[in-house]
């Protein structure tokens, strides 16, 4: 494990973020480290991966600049090798792509994981359990009692919040929403706040922050991260594998590209059906012409090549 991943975020007025964004490149050529880093006037959105040695150097640097400083957590994993293909540090309008603007003045009560668990622990009558990332990260993991995010993509978030408004009163409902790192539920918790739910609570630190201070309890299956682990425990405990083959039904939880070109759908499939059906999502696909060569690994990596599918959930962060 010679590698950490690094994610943080913090939302916060940055004065100037083409010079944060030149700074933080100049570090990174310097440095043996790899990701995605989104900057903009509001704050930084970040996943990186860096030698294991390095990553003090890296830590010094960051939170010694204002208002870098003021990140509240930033969650480091051991991992044997880099696990982003290559560096992005760029200026993104969005940080978390919403298509709308938000006002982080009213947003969800934070707790703390042991809160979480305490309160997931207690009666949950009136409660609504809501994952706020898309369909295909609820499908390899999540918490008890969340139901599977009726879209996609989280694009499509406002539809979700006339539903949820529809079926849950603003008086009585307390809603808990939780993300994988954080900074969704920093932009959602404002969209649901708006609609009147006051008795909102978000995860603090996502589910990465739960696992690593609590473990997997209330917690089911793994999380699905957007790099090349694609799909991760979240703690050291073992944990139940939940999700199927898209095929067949046999447990399994890995995430494999369509091989086809012009496809490049994420699809669940156990290793037996991927190679049957040479690395293709449908017949379809598997019949087409433009097909790459895949490797029959059993450790599946993300297809680098940016497909509309790839550009999509890559948005999504
Ligand atoms: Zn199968
Ligand atoms: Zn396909």
């Amino acid at each position: 494990m010679s590698y950490l991943v690094l994610a943080f975020y913090l939302i916060e007025p940055i004065q100037i973020p083409l010079k944060a964004i030149e700074n933080f490149k100049r570090f990174m050529d310097s440095h043996d480290m790899r990701g995605r880093i989104y900057i903009n006037e509001q704050g930084i959105n970040a996943q990186l991966s860096i030698l294991k040695g390095q990553a003090p150097l890296f830590l010094d640097w960051y939170l010694s600049k204002e208002p870098f400083n003021r990140t509240k957590k930033i969650h480091q994993t051991p991992y044997f090798e880099h696990a982003f293909p290559k560096k992005t540090v760029k200026y993104r309008r969005e940080l978390v792509a919403l298509g709308q603007s938000v006002d982080h003045s009213k947003r969800a009560t934070p707790v703390s994981p042991k809160e979480w668990e305490q309160m997931l622990s207690e009666n949950r009558e009136n409660t609504l359990i809501l994952d706020v990332r898309n369909d295909y990260e609820w499908e390899v993991g999540h918490f008890e009692g969340a139901q599977r995010p009726t879209c996609r993509t989280f694009s499509t978030f406002s539809p979700l919040s006339n539903q949820i408004e529809k079926k849950f009163d603003a008086q009585k409902t307390k809603i808990f929403m939780y993300c994988t790192g954080g900074i969704r539920c920093e932009f959602y918790s404002s969209l649901i706040k708006a609609r009147g739910y006051h008795h909102l609570y978000q995860l603090e630190g996502g589910v990465i922050n739960y696992g690593k201070e609590i473990g997997n309890r209330h917690w089911k299956g793994s999380l699905f991260v957007f790099d090349d682990r694609l799909v991760t425990p979240i703690c050291d405990e073992k944990s139940e594998m939940i999700a199927h083959c898209s095929f067949c039904n046999a447990k399994t939880e890995s995430y494999y590209n369509c091989a086809n070109l012009n496809c490049n759908a994420l699809f669940l499939s156990c290793f037996s059906c991927y190679t049957g059906r040479l690395g293709c999502c449908s017949k379809g696909c598997a019949e087409s012409g433009g097909k790459r060569s895949i490797s029959f690994d059993k450790k599946s990596k993300p297809f680098r090549k940016l497909s509309f599918e790839e550009k999509k959930w890559l948005r999504q962060l």
